[in-house]
């Protein structure tokens, strides 16, 4: 971290101050004295440091940090890739590609077990089902809520398909028990009292970006949930809004390879909130898994039409089967 301090900065104020950086933040700090302006560059782990009470100080002119702001999810102090192990035969981050399938909600007994016994077939090998749903309008579908989870059990239990669904609520933790990855939706990716108790936690996270979170903003959040204890953490890329309407978001694709370098967190791609249309989600699949990511969650519906959310961009099992065949075969190509 480099500190500019302003001119006139007395050596009495100069001493005070870097005596105060070096006990409450352990930093070793040196100095250059230039002609107007005096230079400090703070060496060690500036992680902690608060840049807001750097800036407030009424000796420093301007403040910048050449580290980045995260550590346990940065390559640099980790540089080999996280592997996260599900069940056993299932190892999220070792090389091989893993698709999460199934309905956008989870909607009744026979719809959810279908589908997993059909995307299974298709070479899935994580069930997917929203049992309590972020939707934008009070007024729609909610989630069938903790029967759902029973019922993503169920289908777990006849398929042998793990299981990854939303929470949306700390005092929901407990009942997420024997869920096998707990999904933090975009809509909460900031919500920072659910993403430190489930750093207490040790369950696998499947971390999506926040509509309009930066990259940066985003390993922030997993650092919250890191710095609590739990490494389990994968980053899911879902689309991001920028000005363009005809898709539901934008597909970020330069986020897999950028949050390969920063992160050896595994990097999984939703390409069907990011299009919106299922027409679209074969390529930006595709797409996803050229540029590198570990893995995919998609969504699939045994009756699209009359789906009781985002019935547009889910596939049907047949369309998922063969879209499911390509991205295999793309894998083995690469
Ligand atoms: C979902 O997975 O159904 C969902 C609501 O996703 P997102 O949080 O990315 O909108
Ligand atoms: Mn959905």
């Amino acid at each position: 971290m480099i500190i500019v301090l302003k001119p006139n900065t007395s050596s009495e104020q100069l001493t005070l101050f870097t005596e105060k950086l070096k006990t409450d933040y352990d930093v070793t700090i040196n100095r250059w004295d230039g002609i107007h302006s005096t230079v400090l560059g703070l060496i060690g782990d500036t992680t902690r440091v608060d840049i807001e009470y750097i800036e407030a100080q009424s000796i420093v002119e301007s403040v910048k940090r050449v580290q980045e702001p995260y550590k346990k999810a940065n390559r640099k102090f980790h540089p080999e890739n996280t592997q996260i192990k599900i069940t056993d035969g299932v190892t999220i981050g070792d090389g091989s590609l893993h698709i999460m399938a199934g309905p956008c909600s989870v909607e009744s007994e026979e719809q959810i077990v279908s589908i997993a016994e059909s995307v299974k077939k298709s070479g899935a090998t994580l069930l997917r089902g929203g049992a309590f749903k972020p939707r934008t309008s009070p007024y729609a579908f909610q989630g069938l809520k903790s029967e759902g989870l029973d019922l993503l059990k169920t289908a777990r239990r006849q398929t042998g398909l793990p299981i990854v669904t939303e929470i949306m609520r700390v005092s929901h933790i407990d009942m997420f028990e024997n869920v096998d990855i707990i999904q933090v939706g975009a809509r909460n990716m900031q919500n920072f009292e659910l993403l430190k108790e489930l750093g207490k936690t040790d369950k696998p996270i499947l971390l999506k970006r926040g509509l309009s979170a930066t990259i940066e903003e985003w390993l922030m959040s997993a650092e919250y949930i890191m710095a609590n204890g739990n490494s389990k953490v994968m980053l899911c890329e879902r689309g991001i809004r920028t000005y363009e309407t005809f898709t539901r978001n934008t597909l970020d694709v330069s986020a897999i390879p950028v949050i390969k370098r920063l992160s050896h967190l595994p990097v999984i791609v939703d390409p069907s909130h990011a299009a919106g249309k299922s027409w679209l989600v074969e390529p930006l699949a595709m797409a996803a898994v050229a540029a590198g990511a570990d893995g995919l969650i998609i969504e699939v519906h045994n009756d699209p039409p009359h789906a009781l959310s985002d019935g547009a961009q889910s596939l049907t099992p047949e369309q998922f089967d063969s879209v499911a065949g390509r991205l295999f075969s793309l894998k083995k190509a690469l």
